[in-house]
């Protein structure tokens, strides 16, 4: 449990004279510390928070048990979710040969790292149905601006200099129209119908020899596939533009559909989602970038190629390429963990990736639909999106679901994405979860609408057993503190 003496800041802790590890006396008398030039010494002690070790090892501790993870509980967080991380991967990304390589050594010293890349880019290609792949983005959101960038160069190396437009559904997530902007592109929105799904007379005028791609998510965020996907892809070609695929959460569509298939063009995948790497606190991650034949040469470099030898090199040419988008070839630790997991899943169970996840979520929604709004009625895929609770007397908002269910010990769903509707609580259970998991989650969110009704206020002050209680959004999105300034008494 927390204990207060042992939580707050190191600093606070700190008692003047206090010792953990003393380091032995100077093995070397003979450099004492007035031997480095006085410019380079520190003209005062730095001020470092003094504590016995005990402390210093329960306070940490203790902050580590704040954290919640996928290795403490149902983590239900639609869209951006942790899929399946086997630990077999992380002790595979542990193995001194991989951890111990440097990126500049010579490529005939590190054939199997440069093994380890190659094919994962051969079963990306593979799974996807693209003709080629590159692992250099660090994310899912690098991944778009490269591959928009792909898609410019492209319409750049043909003349096409007037498509500067990129369209995005109002369903997509916030990376979409934000790295579009980044690229230096204009963004145009379509319409949801009021099924979910990308509005083709809605599409239809927007359409025109200023529009550079269109970018989708299928299954799109609100779980649904996209029924009108082959008629989408051609209406896009047919006026000149390409066809991005978001497939950072590709685990329903493994091994059932590719996206080369459905007619995309240029995509990206997150394997800190769906090919298992602990993703939190900002990293790491990979976002690898498949394009269909005849855009290879687009890609960044630099690039994993294979001599005609059959051993592998590293290619830093640069032709139509768009030079680098990061240090190196990527994550190099996270494409083992991606590529470990498929190995180790195979053709055969990797394609039941797909229907666990649809079958786990549709368990959810329909075990739910009763208490919960469903907007959007039918078949889902992983993830499907409730609008806050049906009886809205009670006052209950998303929010309230949310923060109660963190007093369960779960993790909170996503929430307010997507906004198409003003209650959003959007549920992934993934595709590994057992049914005991799911049945105890349905439980809760059974009792939370209960309780929503006999007892609003236990709900709306929600949470009472976190090391915390609400805290203000906003005020802890624009104003945060970051650090510390010591109080002198
Ligand atoms: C997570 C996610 C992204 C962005 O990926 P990051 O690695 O967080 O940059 C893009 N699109 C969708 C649909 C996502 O779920």
């Amino acid at each position: 449990m927390n204990n207060r003496l042992y939580g707050n800041l190191i600093f606070e802790l700190s008692q003047p004279g206090r010792r953990a590890y003393s380091l032995p006396e100077t093995e070397f008398p003979e450099y004492p510390v007035s031997s480095i030039p006085a410019a380079l010494r520190r003209a005062a002690d730095a001020e470092l928070p003094e504590c016995d070790e005990l402390t210093v090892v329960r306070h940490y501790t203790n902050h580590s048990a704040n954290n919640f993870g996928v290795n403490n509980g149902f983590y239900p967080l639609g869209s951006c979710t942790m899929k399946y991380n086997p630990v077999i991967n992380e002790e595979v990304a542990a193995m001194p040969a991989f951890t111990s390589l440097h990126p500049l050594q010579p490529a005939d010293t590190v054939q199997g790292a440069l093994a380890v890349y190659r094919g994962l880019e051969k079963s990306l290609c593979a799974l996807t149905g693209m003709g080629e792949f590159t692992l250099n983005p660090f994310a899912g959101a690098h991944g778009e601006l490269t591959g928009l960038m792909v898609i410019r160069a492209y319409h750049q190396s043909r003349g096409d200099t007037k498509r500067v437009k990129v369209i995005v559904p109002d369903s997509a997530h916030g990376t979409n129209p934000a790295s579009a902007a980044v690229c230096g592109l204009e963004i145009v929105e379509v319409k949801s119908t009021a099924d979910g799904l990308v509005d083709v007379a809605d599409l239809k005028p927007l359409l025109g020899d200023d529009i550079a791609a269109m970018m989708m998510t299928n299954p799109n965020t609100l779980g649904l596939f996209e029924r009108e996907i082959p008629e989408i892809t051609r209406l896009v070609h047919d006026c000149g533009g390409l066809m991005y695929y978001d497939g950072a959460n590709l685990n329903p569509m493994l091994g059932v559909s590719r996206p080369a298939d459905m007619g995309f063009d240029v995509m990206h995948i997150n394997l800190h989602k769906t090919f298992s790497t602990p993703h939190g606190g900002g990293g790491p991650g990979s976002g690898p970038v498949g394009v269909r034949k005849g855009l290879e040469p687009f890609l960044p470099m630099p690039r994993v190629i294979e001599n005609a030898d059959g051993t592998l090199a590293i290619d830093n040419g640069c032709a139509d390429a768009l030079g680098a988008v990061s240090a190196f070839t990527g994550n190099f630790l996270v494409a083992l963990r991606a590529y470990t997991y498929i190995l180790t899943l195979g053709k055969e169970n990797i394609r039941m990736v797909g229907p666990l996840a649809t079958l786990n979520a549709n368990y959810i929604k329909e075990r739910l639909k009763d208490l919960y709004e469903l907007p959007i009625d039918g078949l889902c895929k992983h993830e499907f999106v409730f609008n806050g609770l049906r009886d809205k007397s009670t006052g209950i908002t998303t929010m309230d679901i949310a923060k109660r269910l963190l007093d369960y010990g779960y993790h909170a769903p996503t929430i307010y994405f997507p906004l198409l509707f003003h209650e959003s609580l959007m549920i992934e259970p993934t595709e590994n979860e057992s049914k005991e998991t799911i049945d105890a989650f349905i439980d809760i969110m059974r009792r939370i609408a209960h309780e929503a009704a006999t007892e609003p206020e236990t709900v709306h002050s929600a949470p009472h057993n976190t090391p915390i209680s609400r805290v203000d959004d906003v005020l802890a999105a624009k104003q945060p503190v970051l650090t510390f300034r010591q109080l002198k008494n």
